[in-house]
């Protein structure tokens, strides 16, 4: 598959349907615009890719619809050459949004044939997270903490609390918590123990999978 003006148009109108629904940073928009979405699942779909939804890809795991990166990505308020922390690579669409926005990006999945196909495919597009890490996302990546940034990008049960330790003072951790359906958390850390927690409204996401590796 390639990628045309054809998909080029169709990304765009995808676009208006975000900027329709309330998506307002200009940075994120346009990372939208650029990346090629329907490169990042099965070419059975490819006609869909620039609908506002979410598909099957490998594992049985899913791309998340686009309003839902947006939105997590828009709450994350990022700055170019952040260090963010992303749970959840699967297709790696959120990661290249992430590096479209010039963020240092360091993400983890639990299925290894995801890691491994994400790994090569987002290397082949051209790329280049800092690090993708194949391994557990309830305790975070100690080794490169702190980040300015976390985003889970699968529904967590509870709030893990590595994750919330790994923020520096003033980061932000944004995720989806609840079981059937999830409530989008915003926390800010504003000192050493104080955050400020936010709720946004319900997301339905796959669920973030404990100890199966
Ligand atoms: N960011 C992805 C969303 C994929 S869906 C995208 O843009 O396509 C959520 C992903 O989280 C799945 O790939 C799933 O395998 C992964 N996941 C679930 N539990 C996890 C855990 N404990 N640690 C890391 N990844 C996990």
């Amino acid at each position: 598959m390639k990628d045309t003006l054809r998909h080029a148009g169709k990304r765009k109108q995808l676009v208006d349907v975000l900027i329709q629904k309330g998506i307002k940073d200009k940075a994120v928009l346009s990372a939208i615009n650029t990346i090629p979405r329907h490169l990042f699942m099965d070419s059975s779909f490819e006609d869909h890719a620039y609908q506002d939804k979410a598909f099957p890809i490998a594992a049985d795991q899913t791309i998340s619809q686009p309003y839902t990166v947006a939105f997590q990505t828009e709450l994350l308020e990022v700055e170019k050459n952040y260090k963010v922390l992303e749970i959840g690579t699967g297709s790696g669409y959120q990661t290249a949004v992430l590096c479209e926005l010039g963020v240092k990006v360091y993400s983890i999945e639990r299925q290894r044939e995801l890691y491994k196909k994400t790994k090569a495919f987002l290397s082949k597009l051209g790329y280049r997270p800092k690090y993708l890490s194949f391994g557990d996302g309830y305790k975070g990546l100690e080794e490169y903490a702190p980040y300015d940034g976390i985003i889970v990008t699968a529904g967590a049960p509870y709030v893990p609390n590595p994750l919330l330790s790994q923020l520096k003072v003033g980061g932000r951790l944004v995720i989806p918590v609840g079981t059937d359906q999830q409530i989008m958390t915003l926390f800010i850390r504003k000192s050493e123990k104080e955050f400020e927690k936010h709720e946004f409204g319900e997301f339905r996401f796959v669920p973030l999978l404990e100890d199966k590796n």
